[in-house]
């Protein structure tokens, strides 16, 4: 007789792990004692597989669409629709920068983006670090105020002895003379950041006829792109 040891899906542990039946799909269900919750290893559905959700999101981070990704995993595009809609990620970097003694220099800029037709404008808007090489913070929303604002808000659990940016208006008028400093060539870096962006998450590539169709799913890809990054 043949024994086959099934891992628990969720703890990973084999003996507490018990037959359960079978699904309704005619597939042998497990149970786990010790989490108390039940599984299968097969499915009807491809997207209740272990490990399809995670590769939902990998794709989307490697510049594919909604449909491509249905395509390639064999999964509805509402399935990927769903999936990107629980992510919720920080918008702040996890790094425990000792804020009393590290003096972070940040780099400021936005980068446009729209949602459902090009007139409905949607910023990103991001501080980068340069001794660190990377992102520290961002924020969605207008190329105005209101969204710089939120940065500086976030931005604010840092100690911040220069703000370099380019010649845009919010600037000047948000940030102290003597902290900011104004020239393309200092942003450089952060520009280079834009193009990542632009190439590695399909509804930020310029001419395809991929975008975003709401703003909820527009900040949760992209934001989860710059967590996964940058932030731990
Ligand atoms: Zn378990």
């Amino acid at each position: 007789m043949a024994t086959i040891k099934v891992n628990c899906r969720f703890c990973n542990q084999t003996t507490p792990v018990r037959k359960h039946g079978t699904g309704t799909a005619g597939f042998q269900r497990f149970r786990c004692l010790d989490c108390k919750r039940s599984f299968q290893l097969d499915y009807a559905y491809e997207a209740w597989k272990v490990g399809v959700k995670e590769k939902i999101v990998d794709m989307a981070m490697n510049s594919s669409g909604v449909r491509d990704t249905g395509r390639v995993l064999k999964v509805g595009y509402n399935t990927v629709l769903r999936t990107f809609k629980k992510l919720s990620p920080r918008q702040i970097t996890t790094i425990p920068f000792d804020v009393a003694n590290i003096k972070l220099i940040c780099e400021v800029d936005e980068q446009w983006s729209f949602v459902r037709n090009k007139k409905n404008q949607r910023w990103l808007w991001y501080a980068w670090e340069p001794r660190y090489k990377r992102v520290i913070a961002h924020a969605f929303g207008k190329r105005d105020t209101e969204t710089f604002n939120e940065l500086q808000r976030l931005l604010s659990t840092f100690t911040i002895p220069f703000y370099c940016t380019d010649n845009y208006s919010v600037y000047s008028a948000n940030l102290p003379k003597e902290k900011h400093i104004i020239g393309k060539i200092y942003t450089q870096r952060i520009e280079r950041t834009n193009l990542t962006l632009r190439t590695r998450l399909k509804r930020l590539v310029r001419k395809t006829i991929g975008f975003s169709k709401s703003e909820e799913m527009h900040d949760k890809v992209i934001g989860t792109f710059i967590e996964r990054e940058y932030y731990l």
